[in-house]
Parts: structure tokens; C-alpha cells; sequence
């Protein structure tokens, strides 16, 4: 428990029926992130300058239990999103704490921290987890403007694979960043995996305002891309 007084949340969602399959949740906002994509949708909870300017109204660690107490029997799950949340030293007590209160637990990640994932998968914390694709290996460092160890990747890719529950591998598509040889890298990474979610990029707010000029695909691309990945994964969803 002592972990939860250094947790501090940059936000909270209190409900959610989208977010975690099959389970009403609430979601716990992680601040700060180890990458600067630019399409991020929530820079407010990436960018240095940005999260400083909010620090005044994060939520302590005991804050969050304490309103978790309340939503017992109300809800099933608790998704542990960002930012990402593998960052945080006190994550592994942090999502005890949540179990030990009959919640399950669904981590969004960015999959740059196997050394973090896997004590987390083996020591059966997660019940479900969602990790960005973003594209091939090769293009992993341009899109996410960040240095990342792309064998991290791979480590995290396979750990999931072997020890979670419930997954999903997603990407974000971008026609402009996603071209040909990017699909086929990605579709090597996620090949053989149960759930994998093409999820339609939208232009809105973006980490870098030039994402925000680039256009959304349309169906029929992401129908093709879908019939692409299909006979490779056991489970393809579009978003
Ligand atoms: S990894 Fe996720 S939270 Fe971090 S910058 Fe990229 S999209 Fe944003």
C-alpha cells in the first residue's frame, strides 16, 4: 500500500463500456510517455510542458482506491491507460491494490518496457492488454520521434502472446505513413496472434499539429487492409 502514496494520476474516466471488452470500467490516466507520436490524441498527458501546467489537479494513488471502494458491484474492470503506465515505479502495487478489490485489470501500453511487462504478465496482474503496432520495426523511431529499442518491441509482442489472458495488437492507420512495406512489417509482428484491431486514424488534436492535416482513411482501405491481416490472426476487428 505504502506504493500508492508516490501514484499520482493525471486523470480519471469513471466510466466506460468501450474500453475494456466485455466489462464495465473506469479508466486511470498514467501521466507522462517515453514517446512523442504525432498523432497522439492526448498530449496533455504527454508533453512535459503541458503536464506541469496540470500537476495541481492530479490524483493521488489512495484517491483513486478510495473511489474504487465506491464502484464496487458496479464495475468489473479498471483500464490503467496514459501516457504509459510502465513507467511508473509503483505500478505493480498500484494494480494489486485494484485486484485485491475484486477489479480486473486492462494496461494500454506502448510495449517499450518489456523488463516492466513481463513480471506483470507472469505474476498474473493482467487480465487483458492493448499494445500499440505503430508500424514496421524499421519505421518504429521516425513515427514515434523517441529512440526506442525495437527488439523491446519484439520481447513485448512475444511475452503477450505467451502469458496474457486476453490481448489485442492495434494500429492506428495513417495512409500517409502506412504504406506497403509498413503493412508488411507490421503484419509479420502481429502474425499469429488472436485479436488484432485496425483502428482508423482521426484527425483532431495531435501531438504535432501536421498529423492534424493528414486524412483519414477511408473504408473501403481499411476493408482491403482488413482482408489482408484476416487469414493471419484469429481475430480481426475494425475501429
Ligand atoms: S505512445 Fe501513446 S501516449 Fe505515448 S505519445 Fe504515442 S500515442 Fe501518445
Amino acid at each position: 500500500m505504502q506504493n500508492n502514496k508516490q501514484i499520482r494520476l493525471s486523470g480519471v474516466q469513471p466510466f466506460t463500456q468501450l474500453d475494456f471488452p466485455g466489462r464495465l470500467a473506469c479508466i486511470a490516466f498514467f501521466p507522462g510517455c517515453n514517446f512523442r507520436c504525432g498523432f497522439c490524441h492526448n498530449p496533455e498527458f504527454v508533453l512535459t510542458e503541458r503536464l506541469v501546467k496540470t500537476a495541481d489537479s492530479w490524483i493521488e494513488g489512495e484517491v483513486f482506491l478510495s473511489f474504487l471502494d465506491q464502484r464496487r458491484g458496479l464495475l468489473d474492470g479498471v483500464v490503467i491507460s496514459g501516457g504509459e503506465p510502465t513507467l511508473h515505479a509503483g505500478l505493480p502495487d498500484f494494480i494489486q491494490d485494484i485486484r485485491d478489490r475484486g477489479f480486473q485489470v486492462k494496461l494500454d501500453t506502448n510495449g517499450s518496457l518489456p523488463e516492466v511487462l513481463g513480471p506483470l504478465l507472469r505474476d498474473g496482474l493482467l487480465d487483458y492488454v492493448a499494445m500499440d503496432v505503430k508500424t514496421s520495426l524499421e519505421r518504429y523511431p521516425e513515427l514515434v520521434s523517441a529512440c526506442v529499442r525495437t527488439e523491446a518491441i519484439k520481447e513485448s509482442i512475444a511475452l503477450i502472446k505467451t502469458y496474457a489472458p486476453e490481448y489485442e495488437f492495434r494500429t492506428t492507420i495513417i495512409p500517409k505513413i502506412h504504406g506497403k512495406k509498413e503493412i508488411a512489417g507490421i503484419l509479420e509482428l502481429v502474425r499469429g496472434s488472436r485479436r488484432y484491431v485496425l483502428q482508423a486514424y482521426r484527425p483532431a488534436i495531435t501531438l504535432d499539429p501536421l498529423f492534424g492535416e493528414y486524412a483519414a482513411p477511408d473504408p473501403s482501405h481499411l476493408e482491403m487492409l482488413a482482408k489482408q491481416f484476416r487469414p493471419h490472426v484469429g481475430e480481426l476487428i475494425v475501429r
